[in-house]
């Protein structure tokens, strides 16, 4: 059965969930992982979700899936990734999260 990425909707094809770690638990609220909603993304995406966002605007603006998908910040590379059949892709932290850790 391929699993759909929550946030780029690609389909992953069970041959490649051979890599487990192609397919990841993002808890839309992290660090209340315990009452967290969670949603499966493909690594390329849960990479650069954090990449891009704080755990404090997870929590506080980005807690749905709807809300990452309309991120203005995730446009670019969600209009990209969706061209795509990448599972592997090298992502850079942003200087604004890298402040905050
Ligand atoms: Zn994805
Ligand atoms: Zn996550």
């Amino acid at each position: 059965m391929a699993t759909t990425c929550a946030l780029c909707r690609r389909s992953i094809p069970d041959e490649r969930l051979e890599d487990p770690g192609v397919v990841q638990t993002h808890h839309l609220r992290p660090e209340e992982r315990a009452t967290s909603p969670t949603v499966s993304l493909c690594r390329p995406c849960h990479d650069q979700v954090h990449a891009l966002f704080t755990n404090a605007e997870l929590r506080e603006s980005f807690d749905t899936v709807a809300a990452l998908r309309d991120a203005d910040r995730l446009a670019g590379y969600l209009g990209w990734i969706r061209g795509t059949n990448k599972l592997d892709v090298s992502t850079r932290t942003s200087d604004h999260v890298r402040r905050e850790r």
